[in-house]
């Protein structure tokens, strides 16, 4: 087993293969993609389609069903790279590729033959899970004694579900998704609800808005409608009412792969504050040169390093939860990240004076999509809030 800290030949190959598509492929469209006011045509499929067919879109599944078989840590380094094109590509794959990894562990064998065949030979395949609704959010992350409003009654052979779910990654673009429901009346959403697996095209599922973001916009966020919408018995995920044991075992590197985004955003600011900072004279020398500027950038740099580590302990771990996973792994380095990117996006805007809130520089858009994850994947609060339960309640 190599250390986690020394990348292997492995996944230096993968990463390069992922640096070229990002620098053929995204930075070229980027800005423009970000800069169009229509949410939903911010999104590309032909970025989708040429990271098919460079095999990324897959990577997490196994070698039997067409992927490369990445392990968690892996998969963590190639969204950080997609990130340092553009946040909403990494977003839309680190979530597919997180979904193809949980679905390939938590299906049954009936339900993988029906969905990854399917997914892994559609090009444009994307993945989506839907948990957030507008009156539970935080309440699923630090789980409060209220049901879900979305609803599923038993009938014969399956389920009506009827409610909305909201902001969902992927929601417009997905083929295949996990839906959780309240099965159980009168429980709380962490015991009474159930994990379905949906298909796009149900009968009585459609698309809501597709959200208008301030940032990360080449992903697509959308809302889930359900109108009696029929789902079989087949697609229960697991056993019913118990919903919630399928986020708690089948989840553990989510936090760290939305770390990995952001941190990949923070790579991004970083190159361009170090790049100005050697440029710009003022003062009579390169900014770079004066104390306060160079302290600034290594101080930036500390936060980066820091928390990949974090990212590459906690995906390292979540695949070997034996060598000592701990819960809070699953809650803090997203924080973290996060935490660390935003400070990162406000100083490289301090060192590029004026000219980082002109848009034709480029940091305004990275300062932008900066923000996305102080509340993705579950705001900062609540997730310090979840790891000290696990710290101080276990
Ligand atoms: C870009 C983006 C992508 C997303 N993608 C998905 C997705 O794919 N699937 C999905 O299901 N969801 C998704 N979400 C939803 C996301 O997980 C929620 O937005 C997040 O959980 C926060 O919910 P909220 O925005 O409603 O905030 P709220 O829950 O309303 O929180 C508001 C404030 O109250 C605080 N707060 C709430 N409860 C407590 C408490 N008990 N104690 C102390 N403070 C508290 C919070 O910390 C926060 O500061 C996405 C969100 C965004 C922004």
């Amino acid at each position: 087993m190599e250390p986690i800290f020394i990348m292997n030949q492995d996944q230096a190959a993968i990463l390069d293969t992922v640096k070229r598509f990002v620098k053929e492929e995204v930075t070229p469209r980027a800005a423009k993609l970000d800069a169009d006011p229509d949410p939903a045509k911010c999104y590309s499929f032909e970025i989708v389609e040429k990271a098919n067919e460079v095999g990324i879109r897959t990577m997490t599944l196994s070698e039997k069903y067409g992927g490369l078989g990445t392990d968690s840590l892996t998969t963590s380094m190639v969204i950080e790279e997609l990130a340092k094109g553009d946040l909403g590509v990494s977003v839309i794959f680190a979530q597919t590729l997180k979904i193809a990894q949980i679905m390939e562990k938590a299906l049954n064998e009936e339900q993988r033959a029906r969905v990854l065949p399917e997914f892994a030979a559609d090009p444009q395949g994307m993945l989506g899970i839907g948990i957030t609704e507008p009156d539970n959010a935080s309440n699923y992350f630090l789980p409060h004694p209220t049901p879900f409003r979305t609803t599923a009654e038993k009938t014969k052979g399956g389920w009506i579900v009827n409610g909305m779910k909201h902001f969902i990654s992927n929601g417009n673009r997905a083929s295949f998704y996990l839906l959780f429901v309240q099965t159980e009346k009168g429980k709380p959403l962490a015991e009474g609800s159930t994990c379905f697996l949906l298909e796009r095209g149900r009968p009585g599922f459609t698309i809501g808005r597709v959200h208008d973001k301030m940032g990360e916009r080449l992903a697509n966020n959308a809302e889930l409608i359900f109108q009696d919408c029929f789902i079989p018995d087949e697609n229960v995920v697991g056993v019913p009412g118990k919903g919630f044991g399928v986020l708690a075992e089948f989840f553990p590197q989510s936090n760290g792969y939305a770390a990995a985004s952001i941190i990949g955003v923070a790579g991004a600011l970083y190159e361009k504050a170090v790049g100005w900072a050697k440029l710009r004279v003022q003062g009579g020398k390169p900014i770079i040169e004066h104390d306060g500027i160079r302290a600034q950038l290594a101080e930036m740099r500390m936060l980066m390093d820091a928390s990949r580590s974090y990212i590459h302990r906690a995906c390292w771990l979540a695949d070997h939860q034996e060598h000592g996973w701990d819960k809070t792994l699953g809650t803090l380095p997203k924080a973290m990240a996060s935490q660390a990117a935003w400070k990162i996006a406000t100083w490289t805007l301090e060192i590029h004076g004026g000219h980082g809130y002109m848009k034709e520089f480029g940091v305004e858009k990275l300062v932008r999509d900066a923000a996305a994850f102080l509340h993705s994947d579950g705001v900062n609060r609540t997730l310090f809030l979840k790891a000290a339960n696990f710290i101080f309640n276990d």
